[in-house]
């Protein structure tokens, strides 16, 4: 089974879950604009993709041939293991389905997506655990959330997270 599996089955960098933007070069803004890709300010002030890319349909980049160069770059911690052959793509398919299954599961436990809240899951846990939205959420949500998040630095961002 060949790497490119990986993406197609999992598309977390691009949804939403893994990043809330991702960062553009300055001469990417107008070719992005142009694609009908919303331009946000990141929070150290440079340009980014607002995530969930727009681009995104299903797990398929629809821009693929002219997509940023962060995206060209781009290898989680999980597709670098596979591609290094410290896992086997079998296995990091199974992590993939993971990620999949808790990030479903913090979907089932949260309100109802509302008008103007994050389309990714993760993004609207976060939006709806603030006072101002409604917040805290009950704790076996958060519980659900922190797993999700702890699967994701784990095995995707590559880091580990104190619960
Ligand atoms: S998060 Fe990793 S495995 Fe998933 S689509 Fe992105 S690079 Fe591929
Ligand atoms: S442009 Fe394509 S590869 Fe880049 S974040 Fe959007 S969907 Fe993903």
């Amino acid at each position: 089974m060949s790497l490119s599996t990986l993406c197609q089955r999992c598309g977390l960098c691009c949804d939403g879950n893994l990043f809330s933007s991702l960062p553009l070069r300055r001469s990417e803004v107008e070719p992005m604009r142009r694609l009908s890709l919303p331009v946000v300010e990141r929070t150290d002030g440079t340009p980014g993709i607002e995530q969930r890319c727009a681009a995104l349909d299903g797990r398929c980049c629809t821009v693929y041939a002219e997509r940023p160069e962060a995206c060209r770059r781009y290898r989680c911690h999980l597709l670098t293991a596979a591609a290094e052959g410290e896992v086997s793509v079998e296995e990091a398919l199974g992590v993939v389905d993971e990620a999949h299954a808790r990030i479903r599961a913090v979907e089932a436990a949260l309100p109802l997506e509302r008008l103007g809240s994050p389309q990714a899951v993760l993004q609207r846990a976060r939006h709806e655990d603030q006072p101002e939205n409604g917040g805290p959420l009950p704790r076996e949500t958060q519980e659900l959330w922190n797993q999700a998040e702890s699967h994701l630095d784990r095995h995707f961002r590559g880091r580990h997270r104190r619960m």
